[in-house]
């Protein structure tokens, strides 16, 4: 399992169904800035500086998560490990980021037997580095959602629609069709709740 599925998943289960199950994908203005933002970081290459080593577009895994994956940025402080995950735009209110930065240091504990407590997700859009901390939540939410996303996989399972704010910027608005799909939903929730009071 590659760790951008936990991404998505952690952003709208629905979306990592759409994309990892039914293989759809579109892009939109924010995939493509996204992809110009991480060019830089998807050539791999290892830079010395005097408080250490950068390596970028660095492989990662993880036996015992069986995760595989590629950080964008990882420094190496003293030989501490501290990943860096590139976000386009600007902090958003739905960071699944997190939890993606947090599977890379979960890989790079077991690669190199160093613990990483805190990593970093840099938006392009503000040039900031938003510091995140690997605390107990955040790993716990972290390996359930890598429960959760392999349970999706197995069953091959489409969840319905979040139909909320994470919606307007999703470039799977199109194949999704949240407002339709929701509606539906709604409507066979109320249809099978009124049958069984019939009952
Ligand atoms: S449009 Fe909304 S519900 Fe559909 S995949 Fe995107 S975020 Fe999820």
């Amino acid at each position: 399992m590659r760790n951008r599925l936990l991404e998505h998943y952690a952003y709208c289960p629905r979306q990592c169904a759409l994309i990892h199950v039914e293989q759809s994908y579109e892009e939109n203005v924010y995939t493509l800035r996204g992809n110009r933002d991480h060019r830089r970081a998807d050539e791999p290459e290892t830079e010395l500086r005097d408080d250490g080593r950068v390596e970028r577009a660095l492989p990662l895994y993880s036996e015992e998560l069986g995760l595989t994956g590629r950080a964008d940025v990882v420094e190496f402080h003293d030989d501490a490990p501290f990943p860096i995950e590139y976000k386009h735009g600007e902090q958003r209110r739905h960071d699944s980021g997190r939890i993606q930065l947090c599977a890379q240091a979960l890989c790079l504990e077991e690669m190199t037997g160093r613990a990483v407590s805190t990593g970093a997700l840099y938006h392009t859009g503000s040039n900031r580095r938003q510091e995140v901390t690997f605390d107990p939540p955040l790993r716990a939410d972290t390996r359930e959602v890598i429960g959760a996303v392999r349970a999706q996989l197995r069953e091959q399972r489409v969840p319905p629609p979040v139909n909320d704010d994470r919606c307007p910027p999703c470039s799977l608005q199109r194949v999704c069709m949240p407002d339709a799909v929701d509606a539906e939903h709604r409507q066979r929730r109320e249809a099978d709740r009124l049958f069984t009071a019939e009952e």
